[in-house]
C-alpha cells in the first residue's frame, strides 16, 4: 500500500504541482517541507542519488514523515557527464555568474568543435518511509537529446532551449509545458516510483 501522507523535500511549487499531478492518483498527498518548517539541507555530493537521499532523509527527520526528495541535471556524454550535480551552478564554478544564460553559454563554449552532442537529462528520486530506512527506494528518469549551438523555443528553463529531441523536431523549450510533462526527466523518474511504490 502507498503512504497516504509523503513530505516533499523541496519547496518549489512546479515540482509540487509535476510530483502531485503523478502521484496524486495513488492517493498520496504532497506537502512542500517548508509548510512544515523544515529547512533545505545541504546537497554537498558528487552524485545525484547521494544528494536526493540526504535532502529525502532530512526531510523525513525534521518531520517524522515519509519524504520524496529529487535531484536532477544534465550530464553531456563527451564532457564525462557534466554539469550533472552541478547544473544549476556550472559557469558559477569558475568565477561566473549562477544564471541559465551563463550557464548555457559555457556548455556550447565547452562543446566547441565536438561533433557528439548526445546527453541525457537526467531526474533521480529516492523515497524514505523514515530517516533511518534501510531501504530507500530509488527511481531514475532518463531523457534523452542532443545539444545544439543556437537556442531555441520559449518555455521551459535551464538548458531547455539547447536540449534538441531529434525523435520530435523540437528543443525542449519549444514544447508546450504539458508535452514536456509527459516526456521528461522527472515524468519517467515519478512513473517508475510509483510503480515502485504500488509493489509496497
Ligand atoms: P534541481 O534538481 O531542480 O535543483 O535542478 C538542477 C539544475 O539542473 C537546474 O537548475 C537546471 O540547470 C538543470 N535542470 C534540471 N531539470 C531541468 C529541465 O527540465 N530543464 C532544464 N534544465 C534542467
Amino acid at each position: 500500500m502507498p503512504p497516504s501522507k509523503v513530505v516533499l523535500a523541496s519547496n518549489n511549487p512546479g515540482k509540487l504541482r509535476e510530483f502531485s499531478a503523478i502521484l496524486g492518483s495513488a492517493g498520496i498527498q504532497m506537502i512542500p517541507q517548508g509548510e512544515l518548517g523544515v529547512e533545505e539541507a545541504e546537497e554537498p555530493f558528487a552524485t545525484f542519488v547521494e544528494n536526493a537521499l540526504a535532502k529525502a532523509r532530512h526531510a523525513s527527520r525534521q518531520t517524522g514523515l515519509p519524504a520524496l526528495a529529487d535531484d536532477s541535471g544534465l550530464c553531456v556524454d563527451v564532457l564525462g557527464g557534466a554539469p550533472g550535480v552541478y547544473s544549476a551552478r556550472y559557469a558559477a564554478l569558475d568565477g561566473g555568474e549562477k544564471s541559465d544564460l551563463a550557464n548555457n553559454r559555457k556548455l556550447v563554449q565547452a562543446l566547441a568543435g565536438q561533433q557528439d552532442r548526445s546527453a541525457s537529462y537526467i531526474a533521480v528520486l529516492v523515497y524514505v518511509r523514515s530517516a533511518e530506512d534501510p531501504r530507500p527506494i530509488v527511481a531514475e528518469g532518463v531523457w534523452k537529446g542532443e545539444i545544439i549551438d543556437t537556442p531555441a523555443g520559449d518555455h521551459g528553463f535551464g538548458y531547455d532551449p539547447h536540449f534538441y529531441l531529434p525523435d520530435l523536431g523540437k528543443t525542449a523549450s519549444q514544447l508546450e509545458p504539458e508535452v514536456k510533462n509527459q516526456y521528461s526527466h522527472r515524468a519517467r523518474a515519478l512513473r517508475a516510483l510509483l510503480g515502485a511504490l504500488s509493489g509496497q
